[in-house]
């Protein structure tokens, strides 16, 4: 309310002169804590009039979130998620003595989500064929991690956002609606669900007449890579990334099937062998989340699957979606290429979450009312030494790691051809 305020005082000198809240709309771009009041005094206002007193040029407001919000909070909240895989990487890379706060910097952040990225993207193909098609939780979480998540959300802003390439842009946005509400960042996902089902309509035509201009997606390409780094490191970086995988996903396989659930709690904890911890069900991937889980003893996990499940499957015939459930090709085929049991799951969740909005958005008025947000759980203290120390110790590294990679690499090709 206090922001409404300071908005209607920076606009009361046009609005004596022009009536301009009566002729014009003003976009509030906010954090979901910067919009929920401004919504909720807007949705007063529609059902009851002025019973609250609220100005009717409330509705010539339109809050919204922003790309770039919604990119730094889902860069956080996979560094976050993923804390104790990043913690192993950041040491193999710099040293087990460096200590990663749990809270750096964003360009720490977006070094290690890059670096991640570029050292999968060297070795994913041959990774994946020794794996072939396989279930396995740790295996699954990984994937779904480096494979779709990471590359999402370096993508979001900087390439979909900014090529004004809206369509994927929505999609995008749709994506890490899942991510959060899988994740269950309450205020997070109603932020971007109201984003994706309120605003989207106008904007989309906006935005797609611009797209329609000469910009190129190509052209409009932004360069995310840290240019104080010289290239020569980024490479030596980005090898060491793909050793430490190629030793993780080693342990994966000798641990196939060996993640054992500790508790029966309503969202349940795992041990994770291969990284030797505890973790949360909502780490793993979307499947893990919806009322019925992947089948451990069967491929397919099609509810009507009459197709032979105990024979050589060959890999034209089946896929794993990245959300963890497998298919034969001719039952996804037939529930035409859905997954059901997500789409399940993702409506009741769309429902839940518009309902308790409305709920929240309708609360009446009342004299003194505490703030309606609970405060976000990331704060922006970071700590600065460790990070100004990134700089110091990626100018220290030493250089050689090309023969490593090269025999581990053939190393793992010849796992195919067994
Ligand atoms: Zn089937
Ligand atoms: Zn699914």
């Amino acid at each position: 309310m206090k922001c409404l305020y300071f908005l209607f005082e920076a606009f009361e000198r046009l609005e004596n002169k022009y009536n301009y809240l009566d002729n014009y709309v003003i976009p509030v771009v906010a954090d979901w804590s910067g919009q929920v009041n401004i919504r909720r005094a807007i949705t007063l206002r529609i059902n009851k009039g002025d019973e609250f007193g609220i100005s009717k040029q409330v509705l010539s407001l339109i809050p919204i979130i922003g790309p770039l919000h919604i990119s730094l909070n889902n860069r956080e909240t996979l560094f976050q998620t993923y804390y104790f895989f990043f913690e192993e990487l950041y040491h193999h890379l710099f040293g087990e003595k460096k200590i990663l706060s749990h809270k750096p910097k964003q360009t720490v952040i977006n070094l290690i989500l890059d670096l991640t990225f570029n050292g999968w993207k060297k070795i994913r193909n041959i990774i994946m064929n020794r794996f072939e098609n396989s279930k396995d939780i740790e295996y699954r979480m990984i994937i779904d991690l480096l494979d779709n998540s990471i590359p999402h959300t370096l993508d979001i802003y900087t390439t979909l956002f900014r090529s004004i390439y809206f369509e994927g842009y929505l999609e995008g946005v749709a994506r890490i609606w899942i991510l959060f509400q899988r994740l269950r960042r309450h205020n997070y996902n109603k932020a971007s669900l109201v984003f994706l089902t309120l605003q989207i309509i106008q904007n989309a035509k906006i935005i797609d007449v611009e797209r329609n201009s000469n910009l190129s997606f190509k052209e409009a390409f932004v360069n995310t890579r840290n240019p104080a780094i010289s290239q020569v490191k980024l490479n030596y970086l980005e090898k060491k990334v793909s050793l430490f995988l190629f030793s993780l996903f080693d342990e994966i396989f000798y641990n196939l099937e060996n993640t054992n659930q500790i508790d029966n709690n309503k969202y349940p904890s795992f041990a994770l062998l291969s990284f030797k911890t505890n973790i949360d069900v909502n780490v793993f991937p979307l499947a893990w989340s919806t009322k019925n889980k992947p089948f451990k003893n069967k491929f397919c996990d099609a509810e009507n699957c009459l197709l032979p499940n105990n024979i050589e499957l060959s890999n034209n015939s089946i896929i794993i979606l990245i959300c963890g459930y497998g298919f034969h090709k001719e039952c996804l085929n037939s529930c035409n290429g859905n997954c059901s049991h997500c789409f399940n799951y993702l409506s009741l969740e769309i429902k839940k979450n518009a309902n308790s909005l409305t709920e929240r958005l309708n609360i009446p008025l009342k004299d003194n009312e505490k703030p309606l947000v609970e405060k976000s759980v990331y704060d922006n203290n970071t700590n600065e030494n460790i990070d100004k120390n990134i700089q110091e110790i990626i100018e220290n590294l030493e250089q050689n790691i090309d023969n490593q990679f090269e025999n581990l690499y053939q190393k793992w090709s010849n796992y195919n051809s067994l």
